[in-house]
């Protein structure tokens, strides 16, 4: 099924200018741009993009690291979007990502991975939702 998935490029990687490189592998896996966009989210954004994680112990750095510069929003689009980004882009420890993928070759730190994937049709459709409105999203 053709579906789209929610990706954010973290503020480490904006800031080691590396958005461009990580835009093109997903061009190369054949995933489509369909909505993208830089903004520099507020302690209130990230709170309720994340709030699934609020009261585990690193909520706060995530927090923090997530407003610490800006991030780019990105709509992707193929068959399959949502398991393959989550394959590309690798597991949430870089230390455990396997070779190739965008957070062994981006991550600077288990919170600072590089990163953002939805986990699921139920989460792409809020997170998509959450950030673009339909006018964005109809180029
Ligand atoms: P994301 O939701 O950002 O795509 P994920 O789905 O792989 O990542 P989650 O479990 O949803 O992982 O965690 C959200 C984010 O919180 C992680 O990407 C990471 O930045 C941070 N994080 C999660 N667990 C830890 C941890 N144990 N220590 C430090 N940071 C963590
Ligand atoms: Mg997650």
């Amino acid at each position: 099924m053709v579906e789209k998935t929610l990706a954010i490029i973290k503020p480490n990687a904006v800031r080691n200018g590396v958005a461009g490189k990580i835009l093109a592998m997903w061009e190369e896996a054949e995933f489509s741009i369909r909505a993208l966009k830089r903004v520099q989210l507020t302690q209130v954004q990230a709170a309720g993009f994340y709030a699934e994680h609020e009261g585990k112990p690193f909520f706060g750095g995530l927090l923090e690291f997530m407003t610490s510069g800006p991030v780019v929003l990105v709509v992707l689009e193929k068959e399959n979007a949502i398991l393959d980004n989550r394959t590309i882009m690798g597991a949430t420890n870089p230390d455990n990502a396997a070779e190739g993928t965008i957070r062994k070759l981006y991550a600077d730190s288990f919170t600072e991975n590089a990163v953002h994937g939805s986990d699921s049709p139920t989460s792409a459709a809020r997170e998509v939702s959450y950030f673009f409105n339909v006018f964005e999203l109809t180029a």
